[in-house]
Order: structure tokens, then sequence, then C-alpha cells
């Protein structure tokens, strides 16, 4: 039966390349790459042969009906993307979807992922987090998305891109308040690779200052609120137990 592997690339080093992944980038009969001309720089760099098709977010339904027919005809195939691993902001999700749809193995090959790479090295809770990818670019918007996540306990990682990276802060600033812990991972596994952390509008104010800080890739994670004590249940049910404490 043939496979579908979902292969994760490097996210800037390409030390990071797992000998896994350069063997079975060899071995596959197709590569499905986001972007194929981003993709041959990659696999010319690994002597890497095997062709390439497109699969992006405008042609995904189009070419899954290919890939599926490859793989009918015994052919394995790799899904990659331009960095890290696909489907994490990224497309392959309609494609794996089918393709398990249709009966067919899908086979991840782990790697580089920004976000991971970013939250492991940043200092801030770890133990439960959750990913909202992209904010909207849209200035009111992307307020509105960030106050609607404001009293969220857990850790909040969103990725942001250059000319939007000071905009987002300040918009994280305005939702979850000045004081609210934040770390910035730039530039990760890069040359330039940078943490800033501090209040979030510390960490505005240091990328405001350098437009240095404004290059490059980012990964932004903002503490959760705090947890709140327990003893702040709603109206009703402090009521009934004050009742119940008054009886024992
Ligand atoms: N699939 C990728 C992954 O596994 O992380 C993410 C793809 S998404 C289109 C690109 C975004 O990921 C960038 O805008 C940035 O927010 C983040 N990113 C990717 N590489 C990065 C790096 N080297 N340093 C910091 N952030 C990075």
């Amino acid at each position: 039966e043939a496979v579908l592997y979902v292969v994760a690339t490097p996210i800037g080093n390409l030390e990071d390349m797992t000998p896994r992944a350069l063997r079975i980038l060899e071995s596959v009969a197709l590569i499905a790459a986001e972007d194929t001309r981003h993709s041959g720089r990659l696999l010319s760099h690994f002597n890497i042969k095997t062709p390439m098709i497109a699969v992006h977010d405008h042609n995904e339904r189009q070419q899954q009906q290919k890939i599926i027919e490859k793989l009918q005809q015994g052919s394995d195939i790799a899904l990659i993307s331009d960095a890290g691993t696909p489907l994490i902001s990224d497309p392959g999700f309609i494609l794996v979807r089918e393709v398990r749809a249709a009966g067919f193995s899908v086979v991840p090959l782990p790697g580089c992922c920004a976000l991971i790479a970013a939250l492991c090295a940043s200092g801030v809770p770890s133990d439960r987090f959750i990913f909202e990818g992209f904010p909207p670019a849209k200035s009111q918007q992307r307020l509105n998305f960030f106050t609607a996540l404001a009293g969220e306990n857990r850790t909040l990682v969103f990725y942001e891109s250059p000319h939007r990276i000071v905009d987002s802060l300040a918009d994280i600033v305005a939702a979850f308040g000045a004081g609210r812990p934040v770390v910035i991972a730039r530039e990760l596994t890069k040359t330039f690779e940078t943490f800033i952390n501090g209040s979030a509008a510390e960490v505005l104010a240091q990328v405001e200052a350098d437009p240095n800080q404004r290059k490059g890739e980012f990964v932004v994670m903002v503490e959760g609120a705090p947890q709140q004590d327990a003893g702040l249940l709603d109206p009703r049910s402090s009521e009934v137990l004050d009742i119940l404490l008054e009886e024992l």
C-alpha cells in the first residue's frame, strides 16, 4: 500500500533536516510542495532529484485528486511546505483528510515547528498552551481577536510577520494589558535568533526602538491570565455555598 509522508523541513538552519526526512524525500516517487521553486533550493542543497508538484492553498482540492491517483498506482508521496511542519499554518489539511478518507496511510516525519521551538526555549509556561496561528491582518479584527482571548489561562502562541509585529504587539498591550508577560522569538535557528521577554509594554518598546528587531519571522507568546481563585463562583452558587457552609 502506498503512503503519504508528511515531512517537516528546516525553519532556517539546514542542519535541522533529519536523516529520515532525507531518506524519504529521496525514495518517494513524488514530492508535493507548497512552492516548488522554494523547495527546489532545499532539495538541490541535499542533491535530491525527486520530481515535485505544487500543492498550495489555491489548488489543494484539484491536486488532491492527482495525488490520490498516484497513490492508487502504488507510488509513495511526500508532502512538504516552505518551512517547518506542513499543515501548521501551512497547506496540507485538506489533502491529508482526503488521502486518509481514500484509505491510504499518512505517516508523519516530525521535525522543525516554529511554535514548539519558540515555546520550549521561551520560559513561558508550556504545560498547557493554545496555538492561534496568525492574528487577523486588519487592525480592528485583530484587536477584537486578542480581546476575546484576554481571559484565557493557558499560554497563547501566535505567528506574526515582520510588517505587522509592531501593530500586533500594540494590540496585545491594549487587549491583554501593559503588564502581561510576553516573549517574542525571532529568526529561530538562524544567525540572528533573538528572544525578547518582559511585560507586553516593554517588549513593544524594545521592538519599536530597534528596527533590527522588526526583521525576520516571529513567534509571539503571551502568558495566560492568572488563574482566578476557586472562590470566584457566580453569585447564585456563592449564595448556595454560603448556606451549605453555615450548615456544617
Ligand atoms: N509550518 C511552519 C511551522 O511549522 O512552524 C509555519 C509556517 S507559517 C506560514 C510561517 C510563520 O511561522 C512565520 O511568519 C513565523 O511566524 C513562523 N516562523 C517560521 N519560521 C520561523 C523562524 N525561523 N523563527 C521564528 N518564527 C518562524
